[in-house]
């Protein structure tokens, strides 16, 4: 543990740097971001002339932010309101300069209280203690979002897909390939790398997934990738719209997440056995158990909107059914085949019920404790489903333990509600303020139309 002395000293050199380079690229604005309970991407930026001072004491942010919702509304009912202050406090780590917006640079923070300590209510700070959660086990968590989005138009107040070219086609790569390139080139000059592209399947889908990391930068990485694609997009005339089914009936934007356990010295892949099922080991198995015991509340986090639930629907390949199995993109956790020659780092799990509307940093914590709480309760997965669990019987499914998951947002908070090992790894005051705000959007939504409901997704994530 560094003393405190040489931390000061190591932020001071941070914020130094940043300053530095600032001035060379003649930087005008410096955004401090952050991302709320709502899953919207939000902040406040200083002129660098007042710029090192901001880097010292963070920017003052109403602690009301924490009961917004994604529909712009203080909820009434939450615990912040008009009175009361935090700091966004910049991670120094995550400076970069925006490709995308003139003489703009960005830094992505913490919500720390005016002494400078974690608020509680603060979701990157969650992440954190999950992260410490496992290192005390000796675990490092890495993970990748492999993000679907959607190109658009908006044409008399419809919004118009860029096209509808066949899925994988190079007709689709031809159509999207200016904007596509130039986001990809933002990406990279900021430090994400993508691994691999094509156009989906749905009208105007694209996916870029990018290469995994451990999981702070990882959700750091997603706040990154969703507004690159939102502000190069926006340079060609475009919407990139990460709303979970921006258009009824058509594939939805998933933001699956690929993730691994790996031993504190990052040399060994914790989830790798050669000779367990599947390449997997018993401490994946049992990660897969404790992710499926708490699926139907994780999903308040992972798919945290109302419009998530249009997506979770049988035969669109975001799972419907809390089943698991090899290369089964039907299933809520597939185990994706090992890659030939890199069979130990390509060991992986990947959870499809997860869309972009979501805090990464929810997210990705929940997920976490989760699977913790299923290595420590040694919680056994069953048996992998090799067929579309659609395609069984009730009885069948009701036999193997498969249920359906929640088809509403606010059934998934009543499942959050009831898990106590997510609440409690929440804590108390980001666990109710996160039902708070969810539950007052189930309630803005009752009673709307569709086109209501893909309208405020569809721009808004
Ligand atoms: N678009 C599908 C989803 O909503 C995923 C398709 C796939 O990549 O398997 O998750
Ligand atoms: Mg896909």
């Amino acid at each position: 543990m560094a003393t405190p002395r040489t931390e000061s000293q190591r932020a001071d050199r941070e914020h130094r740097r940043i300053v530095r380079e600032c001035r060379a690229a003649k930087i005008q604005l410096v955004r401090f971001l952050y991302c709320g309970n709502d899953g919207v991407i939000r902040g406040k930026a200083c002129h660098t002339r007042f710029l090192p001072s901001y880097l010292e004491s963070g920017i003052g942010l109403t602690v009301a932010m924490q009961s917004f919702n994604m529909l712009d509304q203080l909820v009434a009912e939450g615990s912040f309101g008009p009175v009361g202050e935090i700091r966004l406090t910049p991670d120094p780590g995550t400076f970069a300069i925006l490709p995308y917006a003139p003489h703009t640079a960005r830094l992505l923070c913490d919500m720390t209280t005016l002494e400078g300590t974690p608020w509680d209510a603060c979701p990157r700070s969650f992440l954190k203690r999950m992260i410490g959660r496992a290192a005390t086990q000796g675990f490092v968590f890495q993970a990748a979002f492999e993000n679907e989005f959607t190109l658009a138009r908006k044409e008399n107040g419809q919004y118009v897909p860029l096209d509808h070219s066949p899925c994988f086609s190079t007709i689709g790569m031809d159509s999207a390939a200016p904007v596509m390139t130039e986001m990809i080139e933002a990406l990279v000059a900021q430090g994400v790398f993508p691994e691999q592209y094509y156009a989906e399947l749905g009208p105007g889908q694209q996916e870029l997934p990018v290469r995994f990391a451990d999981a702070l930068r990882c959700a750091d990485n997603q706040i990154t990738l969703r507004e690159t694609a939102r502000g190069v997009a926006a340079r060609h005339g475009l919407l990139a719209s990460f709303a979970p089914k921006p258009f009824p009936d058509q594939a939805g934007n998933g933001a699956h997440i690929h993730f691994s356990l790996w031993a504190a010295d990052g040399e060994q892949n914790v989830f790798h056995d050669p000779r367990g099922r599947y390449g997997l080991s018993d401490a994946g198995f049992a990660f897969i158990g404790g992710v499926l015991a708490h699926l139907p509340a994780l999903v308040a986090l992972t798919a945290p909107t109302v419009n998530s639930y249009r997506r979770l629907q049988p035969r669109f390949w975001s799972s419907a059914y809390t089943a698991w199995g090899p290369d089964n993109r039907e299933g809520a956790i597939r185990v994706p085949s090992q890659r030939r020659g890199i069979e130990m780092e390509s060991t992986n799990l990947e959870l499809k019920p997860s869309d972009p509307s979501s805090n990464p940093y929810l997210s990705l914590g929940a997920l976490l404790a989760a699977g913790l709480d299923g290595i420590q309760n040694k919680r056994d997965p069953g048996e992998p489903t090799l067929v579309d669990p659609d395609t069984l019987s009730d009885d069948e499914r009701r036999r193997r333990g498969i249920r359906r998951l929640p088809t509403s947002l606010g059934e998934a908070l009543d499942a959050l509600e009831r898990d106590d090992v997510l609440r409690a790894a929440l804590g108390e005051t980001l666990a109710k303020e996160y039902l708070t705000v969810k539950r007052s959007e189930v309630r803005g939504f009752d009673g709307k139309d569709v086109a209501f409901e893909i309208e405020q997704h569809f721009y808004k994530f």
